[in-house]
């Protein structure tokens, strides 16, 4: 069973998200602290969490940049501070995606089972013709024999890129497709993101390029 960690201090919104996610299956934890719940998933990870940004002891935003030093578990965060979003999602915080306060629990629901459809629901693919092979269910890429995870929004940003090898995506087209919604983010979060994906594919093959740089309109995919 999925368990989801529902980070949250409000207890009638935690009670809430509780029964929303129970009657749709998933297995639940609550933390109404930060401090605890940063220690209590570092020591027994959870499959999904849920956020909130502001809590007593440790924020949001803290745990979550802790659990990214470790781990890839989907993220979500809810925020009532719509400016903060770039910063969420950016690699400094590295949440997998955002609800704005207020919300309704069946939405909630509903991008809790959006993130993991795009994290996991996919056939793997491995292209045999060359050592360069992405796994889509497992989130990691393998060149050669070393191997790296990657987060959701950096196994999208691969996916749209290497299944069109040689077309040219600029940031607009990369953000619609990463996210699956109407959301904004500024380019300069989709630049950190492919700079962090090229250092993954760089720690694992220093010697090629595969993410090029096209210069005033975005990026491409290309194996030489
Ligand atoms: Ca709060």
């Amino acid at each position: 069973m999925t368990v989801v960690a529902i980070v949250e201090d409000e207890p009638k919104l935690a009670a809430l998200l509780k029964d929303y996610l129970t009657s749709d299956g998933f297995d639940t934890r609550l933390y109404d602290n930060g401090t605890e719940a940063l220690n209590g998933l570092l020591q027994s990870p959870v499959d999904f969490v849920l956020l909130d940004l502001m809590l007593p002891g440790t924020d949001g935003t803290e745990i979550c940049r802790e659990l990214r030093k470790t781990s890839n578990v989907p993220i979500i965060m809810l925020t009532a501070k719509a400016d903060e979003i770039d910063r969420l999602l950016g690699l400094e915080i590295g949440a997998d995606d955002y609800i704005c306060k207020p919300f309704s629990p069946r939405e909630v629901v509903a991008r809790v089972k959006a993130v993991l459809r795009r994290a996991s629901d996919t056939p793997v693919k491995a292209d045999t013709g060359t050592d360069f092979e992405l796994n889509e269910n497992a989130a990691t890429l393998r060149i050669g024999d070393k191997e790296c995870s990657l987060t959701s929004v950096e196994l999208n940003l691969l996916k749209i890129l290497y299944d069109n090898p040689g077309r040219i995506f600029n940031r607009n087209q990369i953000m619609t497709r990463i996210y699956n919604d109407n959301r904004i983010v500024s380019d300069r979060t989709i630049d950190s993101h492919v700079k962090k994906l090229r250092q993954k594919i760089e720690a694992l093959k220093p010697e090629q390029q595969y993410i090029h740089s096209v210069y005033g309109i975005g990026y491409k995919f290309e194996m030489a």
